[in-house]
């Protein structure tokens, strides 16, 4: 049977996410609340005042370009806090978002724009260039580039963001009607750690179940009121709102629960322990390299980061050792969450009280969901056994956009999605995800998770970061594992240090597990905006390595 999850069924409203939002009766927090902060120029929006920019916009849209229902909208920018009330706009008009990432070339956001059929796009000054290169390759014209920030620029034919939501007074538009489960919200793109970005279609309910399985089942221990000066929590965002992680818990889940994020336009580990210390921040969502950061780095050292209550660790795979070493560091407690693209994202997260006794679990499933881990001929296998998970709920996508192939081998016939993760769970509902079934080294009959081979070399003195790749060894006609390390500055990495550490390795895991590929020493292990360690881009350097 599969397993059901723990918590009570909530009752998720066949609404979309504009009227969850902002017509929510029950709203637990006052209109001024301040919910987004700029801290790098003190801007900030209450709730009132996202409301009423998302309208403006909206209105805007509608307007300029008679916006219409499942018309999509890009948005390429960093981290920004007129992004919520751009979104928002843009859903009330019936538009579909579909957020890229900054750091894209021209022809990749061509790529993303043409994809998804996007119709405008917003994006800031220092992005314009690429925006307009892109633009023109997807054949959308210039005047449909709307410019985010302050400045305006009379010279050019894109629209300015102060110039579209202007409409305030403007009674004529009225919200355009939506079917929450069929209308789509957003056109998110799943990391491409396994190959090209992939479209990922999520209704309006997929995003609403999720922000209310969140508030029922995930970090409700955070308020909009209380702690130390009366104002609630604050949460520092770093974590990219042009990923589902960010998108979900950092945008939406605020604004329901009326948390206050500082925003970030991205990461830097020296503003993100100033922005702790300077606002008293008491939680962030983060992902295992930043964790890892805190672990390691001596910036850390400079810095007071007691204010913080719990941080949550997702995106990639955190191990007890790392998690243990930060607890002894700096006394801040880790937690951990799981989800996908696919899944709005989040399908488990540990409970705060459990953080230590379940310590490497990403925790129980969260409500209305059933899940199970099936063998690799698709049975289901009992608790304690490892298997593929699958997820089954209402924040499940409704497919990959253009891709009905890919679309069919991950939904079954009766919904269940297949995550191509790797895991188990115990007897007591806590789930665990070991690797990615496409990422097991396949060492003669064994499997070997490189996640598992890099959480234990993390602790070893002299790594400051590592990544773990199967490569082919024709001498033995197998997979076998190899480690690319970044040494400790002042580590000298040679052949000596390969011996002591792949020794050192082997005196802790069973003999499959060795690092018979030996070790190569780097500069960075490679990494998505999204937390990833891109592997396949090490697999890439293997191969030119073997040929040359
Ligand atoms: P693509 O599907 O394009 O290859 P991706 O799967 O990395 O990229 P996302 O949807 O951003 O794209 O990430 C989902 C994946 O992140 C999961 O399949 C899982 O491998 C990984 N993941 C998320 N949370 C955790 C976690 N707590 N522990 C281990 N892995 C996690
Ligand atoms: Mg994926």
């Amino acid at each position: 049977m599969p397993t059901k999850s723990l918590f009570p069924d909530i009752e998720i409203p066949n609404v979309d996410i504009w009227t969850l939002l902002f017509e929510r009766k029950d709203r637990p927090y006052p209109d001024d609340k301040v919910i987004y902060l700029d801290p790098d120029t003190n801007r900030s929006y209450t709730y009132a005042q996202v409301r009423a920019t998302a309208l403006d916009f909206g209105k805007g849209l509608k307007a300029n370009w008679g916006w219409k229902r499942g018309d999509v909208l890009a948005l390429f920018t960093p981290n920004c806090i007129d992004t919520p009330p751009i979104m928002w706009g843009a859903h009330w008009a019936g538009g579909i978002l579909s957020p890229a990432n900054p750091g894209y070339t021209a022809a990749e956001l061509a790529f993303q724009l043409k994809d998804a059929g996007a119709k405008a796009l917003v994006t800031q000054k220092p992005f314009l260039e690429t925006a307009r290169e892109a633009c023109k390759i997807a054949g959308i014209d210039e005047d449909r580039i709307i410019l985010m920030g302050d400045e305006k620029d009379e010279t050019a034919r894109f629209k300015h963001f102060s110039s579209i939501k202007n409409f305030s007074g403007t009674s004529r538009f009225r919200k355009a009607k939506i079917d929450p489960k069929k209308d789509l919200a957003f056109l998110v793109y799943s990391s491409g750690t396994t190959g090209h970005p992939k479209g990922v279609m999520l209704s309006h309910t997929n995003i609403v179940s999720n922000v209310l399985q969140s508030a029922n089942a995930g970090d409700y221990q955070l308020t909009w009121t209380g702690q130390k000066d009366g104002q609630g929590d604050k949460i520092l965002a770093f974590l990219p709102f042009f990923h589902i992680y960010g998108l979900t818990v950092l945008c939406h889940q605020s604004l329901y629960s009326g948390w206050q994020l500082v925003v970030m336009p991205k990461f830097d580990l020296e503003r993100f322990c100033a922005h702790i210390q300077n606002y008293a921040i008491t939680f962030a969502y983060a992902v295992p390299p930043v964790i890892l950061q805190l672990g390691k780095s001596p910036i850390v050292a400079n810095y007071d980061l007691s204010s913080l209550r719990m941080l949550n660790s997702g995106a990639a795979p955190l191990t007890r050792e790392l998690v243990e070493a930060v607890w002894k560091r700096l006394k801040i407690p880790i937690k951990q969450g799981y989800g996908l693209s696919e899944t709005s994202p989040t399908t488990h997260t540990q409970r705060w009280e459990d953080w230590q006794s379940t310590i490497g679990s990403v925790g129980l499933l969260m409500p209305n969901q059933t899940a199970k881990y099936v063998s690799a001929e698709d049975q289901e296998v009992p608790a304690g056994q490892t298997g593929e998970l699958w997820i089954k709920g209402p924040n499940v996508f409704l497919g990959y956009l253009n891709n009905p192939e890919g679309t069919a081998n991950a939904l079954t016939s009766d919904g269940y999605f297949k995550t191509g993760d790797v895991g188990h769970q115990d007897a007591k509902g806590n789930f665990y995800i070991t690797d990615r079934v496409k990422e097991l080294i396949k060492y003669k009959g064994f499997q070997v998770p490189p996640a598992e081979l890099e959480g234990i070399l993390i602790g070893h003195d002299d790594v400051d970061d590592v990544a773990v790749i199967g490569v082919y060894d024709e001498s033995q006609a197998t997979e076998v594992p190899r480690a690319y390390v970044v040494p400790k500055k002042g580590v000298e990495a040679g052949k000596e240090k390969e011996r002591e550490i792949v020794e050192w390795l082997g005196k802790k895991v069973a003999g499959h597990k060795r690092l018979r590929g030996g070790i190569r020493f780097v500069d960075m292990v490679p990494k998505s905006a999204s937390g990833k360690i891109l592997r396949r881009l090490l697999k890439e350097q293997a191969l030119k390595e073997e040929k040359d």
